[in-house]
């Protein structure tokens, strides 16, 4: 029975196709009675796999049916999408190269045959082809947005401002974000060679992301070249203030500069005051070095201890192990504290198909959907194998 089903399937197939046939054909009769023949015999080679010459018909029926231009750019785009960009490029050139194309349909093809460029790798011809196309009125968005990436490619920063600068007619928060980056490319290529100039790039970046932590680091860093630790602990604090999490990129350079100033007394303070409204180890770290500096190594243990029985915090202790010389009897419960909470933390069962961990066995990993991908990770082996 079921196969009985199967041998009425193409019957249907071939009715549906020739009703289709013939509604096509009233359609489109006054102007479209060419598509015969060589067209299906294109679609022949295509599903028998051998697309070269399926290829070479399509082109050649190109040249008597100008209404098949969609079909090829469709058919170009398939082969882009497959890997087969030689393919691409050939189709895209040869619709390029009819002198009947209408201006539109050209400059949808160039597109596409700048797309194929890019994703060979060819930038400079695909650089060419979307400056040519930048000269459109208005210029299409997708060349601008095509040169942008190519001069990131490139590192040609100035080029990218430029691109980015174009596509910004709306003043778009992500790519203001992305203009301020590009300036502090350029100032960070020229800092040494001329601070001026690069102090110059990074008020431009400041004035497209106010919240610009680059920026204000990179300030920072000119100032520090220039002796001139108060600027410089100003745009430091900045970074504290706009986005705390980046604080660790802060505190070498602050700590230069309160000790160039003779000040650890008033970075102390200052670390203080940062600590009393965020947690962060390594804000802790720095005031352990400045009380160590300020009043010697056992009052910044006192310190180191004093947190570590607050909140158990393995770079606290590492710092604590690194200060004290004679590790006494009360350091133990602590790094029991501390061993116990890590290997709580350590995850169990883990996917090695997608990387998902987790404290219970899957055999259906609930991040991948993959079966029986999940195992026990290689430490609990380890110890199952010795109790063996
Ligand atoms: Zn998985």
């Amino acid at each position: 029975m079921v196969e009985l089903l199967f041998l009425l399937l193409p019957i249907a197939a071939i009715s549906g196709w020739l009703s289709a046939r013939k509604y096509y054909q009233k359609k489109l009769k006054p102007n479209n009675n060419k598509v015969g023949p060589a067209y299906f015999e294109g679609l022949n080679y295509l599903l028998n796999e051998q697309p070269d010459k399926a290829i070479d018909v399509f082109i050649r029926l190109l040249e008597v049916n100008s209404e098949t231009v969609e079909t090829h750019l469709a058919l170009a785009n398939l082969f882009r999408r497959r890997g087969e960009t030689d393919r691409a490029i050939r189709i895209h050139q040869n619709l390029i190269a009819r002198p009947t194309l209408k201006p539109l349909q050209r400059i949808e093809a160039l597109t596409e045959l700048g797309l194929d460029y890019m994703n060979a790798g060819v930038l400079d011809r695909a650089e060419s082809i979307f400056l040519e196309l930048q000269q459109q009125t208005p210029p299409p968005k997708q060349a601008t947005k095509q040169l942008l990436r190519i001069y990131q490619q490139q590192h040609n920063w100035p080029q990218a401002i430029e691109m980015a600068k174009l596509l910004n007619r709306g003043s778009d928060q992500k790519v203001d974000r992305l203009i301020a980056q590009f300036y502090c490319e350029l100032a960070e290529s020229q800092i040494d060679a001329a601070p001026s100039l690069a102090q110059g790039h990074l008020k431009n970046a400041a004035s497209y992301d106010p919240t610009c932590i680059r920026a204000m680091l990179l300030s920072a860093d000119i100032a520090i070249s220039k002796h001139q630790y108060g600027t410089a602990i100003t745009e430091l604090n900045n970074v504290a203030n706009k986005n705390p999490a980046f604080i660790r990129e802060a505190l070498p350079k602050l700590h230069h500069c309160y000790q160039q100033l003779g000040k650890l007394a008033d970075l102390k303070q200052w670390l203080r005051l940062f600590l009393n409204n965020h947690e962060h180890a390594s804000v802790k770290l720095l005031l352990a070095e400045v009380i160590k500096q300020l009043e010697g190594a056992q009052a910044a243990n006192e310190y180191l201890y004093a947190e570590l029985n607050k909140q158990s915090s393995l770079p606290v202790l590492n710092k604590l192990l690194e200060f004290e010389q004679d590790p006494k009897q009360n350091l133990l419960p602590i790094l029991s504290d501390i061993t116990n909470t890590l290997l709580s933390r350590k995850p169990i069962y883990s996917c090695q198909n997608c990387g998902f961990t987790g404290k219970t066995m899957h055999w259906h990993c609930p991040s991948c959907s993959e079966w029986q991908t999940i195992q026990p990770t290689e430490s609990n082996q380890t110890i199952k194998s010795g109790v063996h």
